[in-house]
C-alpha cells in the first residue's frame, strides 16, 4: 500500500545482521531467550507504567507471554500484551544500535577471527531471530496509543513499515523460519515440544507466564515455573539456572564468573542476587554505560540500573536486589535519601568486595580474571569510597619490578620488603616498558628495593590521596628528595655537594626557569641525570592529562 516505507538499518546495524545471517553461534536457540527476555521487559514496562500514570490507557489485566507454532507455514511468534512501541521507537530501537562504542567494537570483531568469543560480550538481542529466521514481521502497538506498526525485514539492508489500524497492545513477533533448520531436525523451531524445552531451559525464572496451546490445539497453558530465583533456597538452584538468569538480568551471552547471594531478615527485609562478570563490556569506561543492578520490591520489577544500590566504581555488577518494605511507587529521590538503602548499598559494596578477596584464596585464576577485567574500575573507589579503602587495597593487584609476568598484592609486596625499607615505592607512567627505562628506578633496583609500576591513566588519580596501605606510606620514586642512603653515607654526600657546587650553580643558571632546582642525586647509578617532580608536584603523565584537557 501507499503507506509502506523502506527504510535502510543504520551501518552498524546492517553488520551485526550480517553476522547473525551467517550465524556466528553454535547455540542457536539462544535466540528464542532475547525474544522473551524482550517480551519479559516489555510486561515489567507497562506494569510500571501504568501504576505511574493512572491516566494511561493501558491494559494490564492479564500480562503473559504467548508462543504459537504453526509446523505448516513454518512460523514461531513470541507474543506479548506489554508497552509495545511507537513508529518512531520501532525505528530507532530496532533499526539502529544506539550502544556508544559500536562501531569500535565492530572493528575489533572483525580483526579478531571466529568472533565467537568477543560478541559474547556484546548481546545481539532482538537481531538473534536472523539466526534461525529469513523473515521476521513485528507487529506492535504502544500502551495507550490507538494505532499500530508493523515493520518486516529479511535482516539484508533495509526494512519496511507501515502503520496499521488495530493491533492488540504489546508486541508480537513473527519468524518466518529458514528452509535448512527443518532438515537438520536438531533445529526444528516449529515444533512445541522443541519451543518449549527451550523455554524451560532458558526462560523457566521469568516471573510472567510464559503460556503455548498444547499440541492439536487447545487452551494455551503455562509452560515456565515462574519462580523468583533469589527468593528459592540456594540449595534448589542448580548453576545452569544462575546462569540463565545472570544472562536475562545483564543481556551478557557469556556465563557469570561468580554469583553472590545475600539476604537480610528483621526490620528491612530484603534478597540480593548479584553477579560479577567474566568480561568487561566494551562501553565500560563510556559516559552513558549503566548500572547493571535491578531493584525490585516484592517481587515487582521497579527499575533498572539502581544506582543507589551500587557506587559508580562497581557499575559491572549485575542482579536483582529484592526489598520487602519499600513502597511499590518508591523512586529515585525517595531512594536516594532513605536510610534503610543507604545501609543497604553499604553491605552490599562490602559483600561484593569480600567476595573478590575470597576469590583471591579459593580461585586465583578467577580472581587474576576480574582484576584483570575490572581492576581499572574498582580503582576509581580509592578516590570514591573512602570507608572501604583498605578493603580496595586488599583485593588490587598491580604491576611491579619483582615479576614481569604476574602483578603483585600489596600485601605480598610488605612480605618482600627489605630490611631497612621503610616505604612502598611506585611509579606511575604510559607503560611498563617506558617505566623500566626510567633512570628514577636505577637507585631502587640498586638496593634490591621493589617498585610498583603503575600504568592506569586512573592510577595518577588515587595515588595522591592514599597515604598509606598497613602503616606503609606509598612513596613515589619520582618525586621529592627520596632518602635512600643511611647516616654514614650522609657526611660523604656533604662532602660531594662543596665539591660539586660549582657545576650545580653553573647548571642551576643556564636551566634558569625550566628548573625549580639542581640537586646531586642519590637515586641514580648509570644515568648520568634526570628531572623528577616536587613532592606536590603534579606526575608527569598527569601533566600531559591536565594539558591534553587544556588546563
Ligand atoms: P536490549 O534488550 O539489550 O535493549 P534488543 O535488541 O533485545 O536489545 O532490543 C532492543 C530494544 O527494542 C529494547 O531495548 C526495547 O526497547 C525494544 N524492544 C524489543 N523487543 C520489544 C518488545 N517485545 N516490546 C517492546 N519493546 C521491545
Ligand atoms: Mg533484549
Amino acid at each position: 500500500s501507499a503507506n509502506v516505507e523502506t527504510l535502510e538499518f543504520q551501518s552498524e546495524a546492517r553488520q551485526l545482521l550480517q553476522l547473525m545471517i551467517h550465524s556466528i553461534y553454535s547455540n542457536k536457540d539462544t535466540f528464542l531467550r532475547e525474544l522473551v527476555s524482550n517480551a519479559s521487559d516489555a510486561l515489567d514496562k507497562v506494569r510500571l507504567e501504568a501504576f505511574r500514570d493512572k491516566e494511561l490507557a493501558a491494559d494490564t489485566e492479564d500480562l503473559h507471554i504467548d508462543l504459537e507454532v504453526d509446523p505448516g507455514a513454518r512460523t514461531l511468534t513470541v507474543r506479548d500484551n506489554g508497552i509495545g512501541m511507537s513508529r518512531d521507537e520501532v525505528v530507532t530501537l530496532i533499526g539502529t544500535i544506539a550502544k556508544s562504542g559500536t562501531a569500535e567494537f565492530l572493528r575489533k570483531l572483525k580483526d579478531n577471527q571466529g568472533g565467537q568469543d568477543l560478541i559474547g560480550q556484546f548481546g545481539v538481542g532482538f537481531y538473534a531471530s536472523f539466526m534461525v529466521a529469513d523473515k521476521v514481521t513485528l507487529l506492535t502497538r504502544k500502551a495507550g496509543e490507538t494505532g499500530g506498526t508493523r515493520w518486516e525485514s529479511t535482516g539484508e539492508g533495509t526494512y519496511t513499515i507501515e502503520p496499521v489500524e488495530d493491533a492488540p497492545q504489546g508486541t508480537a513477533v513473527t519468524l518466518h523460519l529458514k528452509p535448512e533448520d527443518t532438515e537438520e531436525h536438531l533445529y526444528d523451531y516449529a515444533s512445541r515440544g522443541k519451543v518449549v524445552e527451550i523455554v524451560r531451559r532458558y526462560s523457566d525464572f521469568i516471573t510472567w507466564p510464559i503460556r503455548m496451546a498444547p499440541e492439536g490445539g487447545g487452551e494455551p497453558e503455562t509452560v515456565n515455573s515462574r519462580k523468583a530465583l533469589w527468593a528459592r533456597s540456594q540449595s534448589e538452584v542448580t548453576e545452569d539456572e544462575y546462569t540463565e538468569f545472570y544472562k536475562h538480568v545483564s543481556h551478557d551471552w557469556t556465563e557469570p564468573l561468580e554469583t553472590i547471594r545475600l539476604s537480610a531478615e528483621g526490620v528491612f527485609e530484603y534478597q540480593a542476587l548479584l553477579f560479577l562478570p567474566k568480561r568487561a563490556p566494551f562501553d565500560l569506561f563510556t559516559r552513558d554505560r549503566k548500572r547493571g543492578v535491578q531493584l525490585y520490591v516484592k517481587r515487582v520489577f521497579i527499575m533498572d540500573d539502581c544506582e543507589e544500590l551500587m557506587p559508580e566504581y562497581l557499575r559491572f555488577v549485575k542482579g536483582v536486589v529484592d526489598a520487602q518494605d519499600l513502597s511499590l511507587n518508591v523512586s529515585r529521590e525517595i531512594l536516594q535519601r532513605d536510610r534503610q538503602i543507604q545501609l543497604m548499598r553499604r553491605r552490599l559494596v562490602r559483600k561484593v568486595l569480600a567476595t573478590v578477596k575470597s576469590l583471591m584464596a579459593d580461585k586465583p585464576e578467577s580472581y587474576t580474571t576480574f582484576w584483570s577485567e575490572f581492576g581499572r574500575a574498582v580503582k576509581e573507589g580509592l578516590l570514591d569510597d573512602a570507608d572501604n579503602r583498605d578493603a580496595i587495597l586488599d583485593i588490587a593487584s598491580f604491576d611491579s619490578t619483582h615479576d614481569k609476568e604476574r602483578p603483585t598484592t600489596l600485601a605480598a609486596y610488605l612480605e618482600r620488603m627489605k630490611d631497612g625499607q621503610e616505604h612502598v615505592y611506585y611509579l606511575t607512567g604510559e607503560s611498563r616498558a617506558a617505566l623500566e627505562n626510567s633512570p628514577h628506578l636505577e637507585a631502587f633496583l640498586a638496593k634490591g628495593y621493589e617498585v610498583l609500576l603503575l600504568t592506569d591513566a586512573i592510577d595518577e588519580m588515587w595515588v595522591g590521596s592514599v597515604p598509606e596501605y598497613q602503616g606503609k606510606r606509598l612513596q613515589s620514586v619520582a618525586k621529592g628528595q627520596v632518602d635512600l642512603d643511611a647516616d654514614e653515607d650522609k657526611e660523604a654526600a656533604k662532602e660531594r655537594e662543596e665539591e660539586f657546587s660549582g657545576l650545580l650553580s653553573w647548571l642551576t643558571e643556564q636551566l634558569g626557569d625550566a628548573v625549580k632546582e639542581v640537586r646531586l642525586s642519590s637515586r641514580l647509578t648509570t644515568s648520568p641525570a634526570c628531572v623528577v617532580g616536587d613532592e606536590y608536584d603534579l606526575t608527569p603523565t598527569l601533566e600531559k592529562m591536565y594539558r591534553a584537557m587544556g588546563q
